[in-house]
Order: structure tokens, then C-alpha cells, then sequence
């Protein structure tokens, strides 16, 4: 797979990307957003349903295909975002990224590590009408 890190945290990226927590998608998000990584192939699309406060995240779901950094730091996300706020998601960056998955990135993987916390981020940014954006891309 092309990384390193320990046996324990390449186990729990396999097992993410084998069995992806909060796969799917959110009929009643609001908001939705999509980005890719053309250099590997990696598709992600978020869902997010914001509790009745419009900051706090009370459901969130991802869909896509790609590799196994990509999709397992997706599934992961999902868990991490639960109950954050808008303001604390747009605060991350991808040293929190790589401290969850724990594993060391390599540059060129860097990107399929952090597709997901950047759909996530654009889709609040395009929800509060911040930017606009069509498809989240990492070049
Ligand atoms: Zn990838």
C-alpha cells in the first residue's frame, strides 16, 4: 500500500476502507458537496446535516471510490466531524489528517489524505456562501 507507519494503524485504514463507517448518502443534508484527486482517482462526496443551531454537525456521511488512503480517511472523518462545529471543521488542517490516520504520508499521498477534510471544508464554505464551487479538485 505504500506506507509506513504501525501494523495497528495500517490495520485500522484497512479496516476502515474495507468496512467504511457512515457510508452513504443524506437524503435531508444540508449541504452536499463532491471533490476528486485526479492524480489517483479518488471521488468523495460528503453529507452533512447541521443541528437546528446552523453550526453544529449532527449527521455526517460520505460516499466515493478511490484508494484505500482516500476512502479510510473519509470514513474516519465522519467519525471525527460528529458533534464539531462549522467553525472548528474550517480550523483543521492536515496535520490533524495525518495524526488521525497515523500513519506517515508520503507527499504524493498527502493529497488522497486530505480529500475529504476539503470537500467537507468547501461544502460549509459554499453553505455560507463564503465561495463558490462546483467540484472540490486537489492539483
Ligand atoms: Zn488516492
Amino acid at each position: 500500500m505504500g506506507i509506513g507507519g504501525s501494523d495497528m494503524y495500517r490495520q485500522q485504514i484497512l479496516d476502515h476502507y474495507k468496512n467504511p463507517r457512515n457510508y452513504g448518502e443524506l437524503e435531508d443534508a444540508t449541504f452536499s458537496h463532491v471533490g476528486e484527486n485526479p492524480q489517483c482517482g479518488d471521488r468523495i462526496r460528503m453529507d452533512v446535516v447541521l443541528a437546528d443551531d446552523g453550526e453544529t454537525i449532527e449527521r455526517v456521511a460520505f460516499s466515493g471510490d478511490g484508494c484505500a488512503i482516500s476512502q479510510a480517511s473519509a470514513s474516519m472523518l465522519t467519525g471525527k466531524l460528529h458533534g464539531k462545529t462549522l467553525e472548528e471543521l474550517a480550523e483543521m488542517d492536515r496535520d490533524d489528517i495525518v495524526d488521525m490516520l497515523g500513519v506517515e504520508i508520503s507527499p504524493m499521498r498527502i493529497k488522497c489524505a486530505v480529500l475529504a477534510e476539503k470537500v467537507a471544508q468547501d461544502g460549509a464554505k459554499i453553505h455560507r456562501g463564503e465561495i463558490e464551487l462546483d467540484t472540490t479538485k486537489t492539483e
